[in-house]
């Protein structure tokens, strides 16, 4: 079962999400700033990570700079989630490193979609066939 931390600072955002891909069948980690998603990514290994943008303590942008920075985890694929689908966002994520991009509000099958692409194709979760 492939295994996702969630970094995101919005309760209802977080809580709607992790539960949408538990019912897909992946394990679900949370961080709730970009500190935490930092330090949780060193130290459990994620498949992949699902982070949010506008986050306290340091934003996803420092986070994923450093993720990337570092041999230990830039193997892990990061996908940047922002609120405002715009250009220059998306731009900006494949920039600082991110695997890939999406907007929200979350459109779950095309995120899926995309982490599905990012886990290969025998690290999904249930839905994988
Ligand atoms: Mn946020």
């Amino acid at each position: 079962m492939a295994r996702i931390l969630l970094v995101e600072d919005n309760e209802m955002n977080r809580d709607m999400l992790s539960r949408r891909l538990n019912r897909r069948g992946f394990e679900v980690l949370i961080a709730e700033d970009g500190g935490l998603a930092v330090s949780m990514t060193q130290t459990e290994r994620p498949d992949l990570v699902l982070m949010d943008m506008s986050l306290p303590v340091i934003d996803g942008w420092e986070a994923t700079r450093r993720l990337k920075a570092d041999p230990e985890t830039a193997g892990i694929p990061i996908i940047a989630l922002t609120a405002h689908a715009m250009d220059s966002d998306r731009e900006r994520a494949l920039e600082v490193g991110c695997d890939d991009y999406d907007s929200k509000p979350v459109d779950l099958p095309r995120l899926l979609g995309k982490i599905e692409t990012l886990l290969g194709s025998d690290g999904g979760g249930a839905g994988s066939s």
